[in-house]
């Protein structure tokens, strides 16, 4: 219930916003390069095959984050599989040759499992979320991952699980999709036989095992929305704790650092899809850790292609090293404030105007 002030404000905050969006359009088809010549790969996030349209106009060179599960949240039965296929081929079909991430459902916590569950769980989102919800509904996760794997016929398409906590969750999973190609291929059903497949690292227990994560799969996606609030301990929807909730924790950095380092040395790519790669603040730090692709809200690509554009590589690894000896979030935000009001004013003006 905002007060007449800050609705004022905030309709002056959101035209603002909108005619910067609109001035940025232009140089969104631009190539995503920094000043030294190393590409930036810059996927959308998305939630249905509609929003495809939108990565394209904003530049983005594909999806690297389909979030399913809001198949579930706007029906009022399980997605069939049938359904679920032709989602994910027209999905594909829009990208028209772009890459597809697709991720697995990710119910649970949040979102849909509670509100049917005849019990629901005290602390859900340390309950039975995510992949653990689907490796105890069996049936439904192979549906999911038969549609899946009949529509990686049709384009350019890779898979990722979330929430793993455990490498026996990841080989478990595996096992699944292999048993769901074995009866593909009983049933002459084509699909991407060297189809890619990754997980999520949004849990410290991934990140700190991320070496032994590395020889499982082929990607790394850093959720870094799940990964703060399980590292640190915060709700990431609780507005009593927001004050808490902050991807410069150095606790995070030092796992995004780790992870990072661990999927280079078994040449597994690695990529931040949680929301501070929409963040313009974060872009040169992340780069800066060696991440080389992005995922994010379709409509703050421009923005950070922008500073992409705007730094070289090594300036962003010197500003990570820096990063690096801080104990605190605030010294963290201050230098990374203080660095891109240096390469890019007039983002660190928009982003200001933003928060
Ligand atoms: C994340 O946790 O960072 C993420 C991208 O997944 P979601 O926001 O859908 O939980
Ligand atoms: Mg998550």
């Amino acid at each position: 219930r905002p007060g007449p002030d800050d609705v004022t404000r905030y309709r002056e905050l959101q035209k603002a916003q909108l005619v910067r969006r609109a001035a940025y359009r232009d140089e969104a088809l631009l190539d995503s390069v920094t000043r030294d010549g190393t590409r930036i790969q810059l996927l959308g996030n998305i939630e249905f095959p509609d929003e495809v349209p939108t990565v394209i106009e904003n530049g983005g060179a594909g999806v690297g984050l389909y979030r399913t599960e809001f198949l579930w949240l706007t029906n009022d039965h399980s997605p069939t599989e049938e359904e679920q296929f032709e989602c994910y081929r027209q999905t594909i079909e829009l990208l028209d040759g772009k890459p597809l991430t697709i991720r697995t459902f990710d119910l649970g916590a949040d979102k849909y499992t509670q509100q049917r569950a005849e019990e629901p769980e005290r602390n859900p989102f340390l309950g039975c979320r995510s992949i653990r919800y689907c490796l105890q509904n069996i049936p439904m996760f192979k549906t999911q991952l038969r549609a899946i794997m009949r529509a990686s016929a049709f384009g350019t398409m890779k898979v990722m699980f979330p929430l793993v906590s455990t490498v026996m969750e990841l080989r478990q999973t595996k096992m699944l999709l292999k048993d769901v190609c074995e009866e593909l291929d009983e049933e002459s059903i084509p699909y991407d036989r060297e189809l890619e497949t990754g997980m999520m690292v949004e849990v410290p227990s991934a990140a700190l095992m991320a070496k032994v994560f590395a020889s499982e799969v082929s990607f790394f996606s850093i959720g870094t929305n799940d990964l703060i609030q399980y590292t640190l301990a915060v709700d990431r929807g609780n507005e009593r704790v927001a004050n808490l909730y902050t991807g410069a924790h150095p606790a995070v950095l030092q796992l995004i650092k780790s992870v990072v380092r661990a999927a280079r040395r078994k040449s597994v790519n690695v990529s931040i899809c949680g929301e501070i790669a929409a963040e313009p603040i974060y872009t040169m730090l992340l780069i800066g850790l060696g991440i080389r692709t992005l995922s994010l809200a379709p409509t703050q690509i421009p923005i950070i292609k922008r500073i992409i554009r705007a730094v070289d590589v090594e300036h962003c690894e010197r500003v990570a090293r820096k990063i690096g000896t801080f104990d605190s979030e605030r010294q963290v935000l201050n230098c990374l404030r203080d660095e891109l009001r240096k390469v890019d004013p007039e983002s660190f003006t928009a982003m200001s105007g933003d928060s």
